[in-house]
């Protein structure tokens, strides 16, 4: 199949997905999101317990092999079986084994995505027992024969009325059921007529305390217990990486995964069971006969899955992954997720940012291929993660190897010679995204006539058909004089001799050679509030070919830049940016990327906002800025948000007496080259359409801190859109 009709087919099925289901995802998932904020917020100790959290999954990943000598004594002790698995087929031999051997015809399973992952189900069912589902979402979805779209929450992308008609068709109930309350008083009598009857109960864990061998169970349906304790039988299911050392380790993930996965204080249900339990088995139909001890009655049996877990935990890369404890976070967070929902944005069985690092390490890199690229890198989803995972960093990682397995394109001439990079063979839309620096410096050394053959129709259609342009996105316009052509040209200035800092303003390649103007703006508002300010050379951040998953090319700009920035870092020279997603290079990729000089270039970098903020508290004189001259609708990028310095830009307009509405919409579809792409453009566009209703006045000039937010204001509601600085900005050459 070709690139092109690849691209096609994938975008139908982002469309075909946000139409059937993009409501119900948005729905359920922007909520669950807000109400995380409101938890985290009401919570004094959460960013400690995420510190501590993390800590404590580092060192159990560490000490796994010892955790789980520890454990299987534990497990033995109790009177239970701990089974090792080396992967699905090994653990789903020993589950119909086991389940063989008790003659079981029914099982009852609570929600688990590790069973999903090995998909007992269908073992289990082969071997001639009736498997149910008694999570609600995992019952709607055994009823409708569909796959999980959210880690938490099975059936996210069914609307309630979608499971009215569902359960009416299927049950067809004397009255027909309606409302939450009652499908889920169906679902609860339906299924649990099955529990009392079923021979085995399989649970997953949330956590398995190694020292007592204790499974804990978080849950907010009394299904898993029940599912537990009811049967003679109990088989729990768990990927090694749930293994912690004991119960002081327990509380933080307690406290932290309610909050994170659905924003409630404590879930509903937190079952901390040492089975087998000694409770005997009730039976239904004598329920008046005196119950037995029970000690005899009981089995355990503990699976523990590696399917590839241990291989991940050798794996620099992609370890951190391990730490994750399934809160889905990641997902509800993420603009693209909540629009388009799991079933386009996760793999065989999880869903989300994590999705990839959970989906390489089971099943190859292969496995994240056709959803990696859904991840736009803005990190939102780290703040989210209550063990502040880098799920971006995986994705990266990821895309980075799937890269290298790229074969070449029939059209890689198109791009040779005009797109160096370190990696070699890298899919050819990759390859014009990850580096448009050197399309930038050829566009605007031709420019206007570059712009005017990037416009031209049948231009437009070949940079659709061979590299994947979106031919309804405009194309930035090239400036044929650059911002550093700009600075030279005033040269030669004096040093400002009364100058109280000294900055080197970082030209990134949009502003210089597309938006100049803000450029030239940042230096004149440094330089009214006394700052000597000074231009490094316009090398790329690393940032386009990071966002293309092209590490060895991003290192290579990193590394360029830092030598660049070193002697002005020497003279103690603060750095400011412009783009926040170069400021966001400086201050987290830089860690991974140039290690060595991270500490400096991250703790010396400044948004430009901020740092007229930090300006004005020092007491520069506000009078040097521009005053207001029309009323603002200001919209700031994500990745600024990420590093909490929106709040900056809004205290200097403030400050300066601007009349300002400021967004509060999260992401504008664009990401960089994201929604640039063919195979994108419409989730892209679905996304920004949250901006409409925050950018209906026309009297408000729109304002936006990064370019992709100036592209996708601008294409939606074709006005004209300035960075902030170029509003406080004296006028002046
Ligand atoms: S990666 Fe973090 S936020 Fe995402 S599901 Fe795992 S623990 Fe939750």
């Amino acid at each position: 199949m070709s690139s092109q009709r690849a691209r096609r087919r994938k975008a139908e099925r982002i469309r075909g997905l946000m139409e059937t289901e993009g409501d119900a995802i948005n729905e359920n998932v922007s909520r669950m999101n807000r109400e995380r904020y409101a938890a985290a917020e009401r919570f004094e100790a959460y960013e400690d317990l995420r510190d501590e959290a993390r800590e404590i999954k580092e060192n159990a990943i560490a000490d796994l092999p010892a955790l789980l000598d520890t454990l299987r004594e534990s497990v033995e002790a109790n009177g239970g079986h701990l089974y090792l698995a080396e992967d699905a087929a090994d653990a789903n031999r020993y589950i119909t084994t086991v389940a063989e051997s008790e003659n079981a015809d029914s099982l009852v399973k609570s929600k688990s995505m590790t069973t999903e992952e090995i998909e007992v189900n269908e073992a289990l069912e082969q071997g001639g027992v009736d498997v149910w589902e008694t999570d609600l979402g995992e019952f709607v979805l055994q009823v409708a024969d569909e796959s999980p779209s959210h880690i938490v929450g099975p059936s996210l992308h069914k609307s309630r009325e979608e499971i009215a008609e569902l359960f009416n068709a299927v049950f067809d109930p004397e009255e027909p059921l309606e409302t939450a309350d009652e499908l889920t008083e169906f679902a609860r009598d339906y299924l649990g007529e099955r529990i009392r009857h079923a021979d085995i109960g399989m649970t997953g864990a949330n956590f398995v305390l190694a020292d007592s061998g204790t499974i804990t169970l978080v849950t907010n349906e009394g299904n898993a217990r029940k599912s537990a304790v009811t049967p003679n039988t109990h088989i729990a299911v768990a990927g090694v990486e749930k293994v912690i050392p004991g119960a002081a380790e327990l509380q933080p993930f307690v406290d932290l995964i309610s909050k994170s996965a659905t924003g409630q204080d404590i879930s509903q249900y937190v079952s901390m069971l040492t089975p087998p339990v000694e409770t005997p088995t009730i039976d239904f139909d004598r329920p008046d006969e005196p119950l037995g001890s029970g000690d005899d009655e009981r089995d355990f049996h503990l699976v523990l899955i590696d399917n590839g877990r241990l291989d991940m935990r050798e794996d620099d890369q992609l370890r951190e992954t391990l730490y994750c404890i399934r809160c889905g976070a990641c997902a509800n967070s993420c603009a693209n997720f909540q629009h388009v929902g799991g079933h386009a944005f996760g793999g065989e069985t999880y869903t989300g940012g994590i999705a990839t690092g959970w989906e390489a390490g089971i099943g190859g890199e292969e496995a994240a291929a056709d959803f990696n690229d859904l991840c736009t890198g803005c990190s939102r989803c780290v703040n989210a993660c209550p063990v502040k995972i880098d799920i971006p960093w995986i994705n990266t990682v990821v895309r980075d190897r799937l890269n290298a397995d790229a074969t070449p394109s029939e059209f890689e001439f198109l791009v040779e010679g005009l797109t160096p990079d370190a990696e070699g063979t890298v899919d050819v839309q990759k390859r014009f995204f990850g580096n448009f620096e050197t399309l930038a410096k050829l566009g605007s050394a031709t420019a206007p006539l570059s712009n005017w053959v990037t416009s031209f129709g049948l231009a437009r259609k070949a940079m659709d058909r061979f590299l994947g342009v979106a031919p309804e996105r405009d194309l930035p316009t090239f400036q044929r004089g650059t911002l550093v052509d700009w600075f030279d040209s005033r040269r030669p200035r004096a040093p400002n001799a009364t100058a109280n800092r000294s900055v080197v303003l970082y030209p990134d390649v949009y502003t210089n050679y597309v938006l100049v103007e803000r450029g030239k703006a940042a230096v004149r508002t440094l330089e009214a509030l006394g700052v000597h300010v000074e231009l490094c050379p316009p090398v790329e951040s690393g940032r386009a070919p990071l966002s293309q998953g092209m590490i060895a090319t991003a290192t290579d700009h990193a590394e360029a830049l830092a030598a660049e920035l070193d002697p002005y870092l020497d003279a103690d020279f603060d750095v400011v940016a412009i783009e926040p997603s170069d400021l966001a290079m400086f201050r987290r990729e830089y860690e991974k990327l140039v290690p060595d000089d991270y500490d400096r270039i991250s703790t010396n970098s400044y948004d430009v906002l901020e740092y007229v903020y930090g300006l004005l508290a020092d007491g520069a004189s506000e009078d040097a800025l521009a005053a207001p001259t029309t009323p603002v609708a200001y919209h700031s990028h994500c990745q600024q948000r990420t590093l909490g310095l929106e709040t900056y830009t809004e205290a200097v307009f403030d400050e300066l007496g601007f009349d300002v509405e400021t967004s509060e919409i999260e992401c504008c579809g664009m990401a960089g080259s994201f929604g640039y792409k063919s195979e994108y453009y419409d989730l892209s566009m679905d996304v920004g359409s949250e901006l409409e209703g925050a950018f209906d006045d026309p009297d408000r000039q729109l304002v936006a801190s990064g370019t992709s937010c100036t592209e996708q204001l601008g294409a939606m509601f074709e006005a004209g859109v300035v960075h902030p600085v170029e509003l406080i900005a004296p006028d002046g050459s």
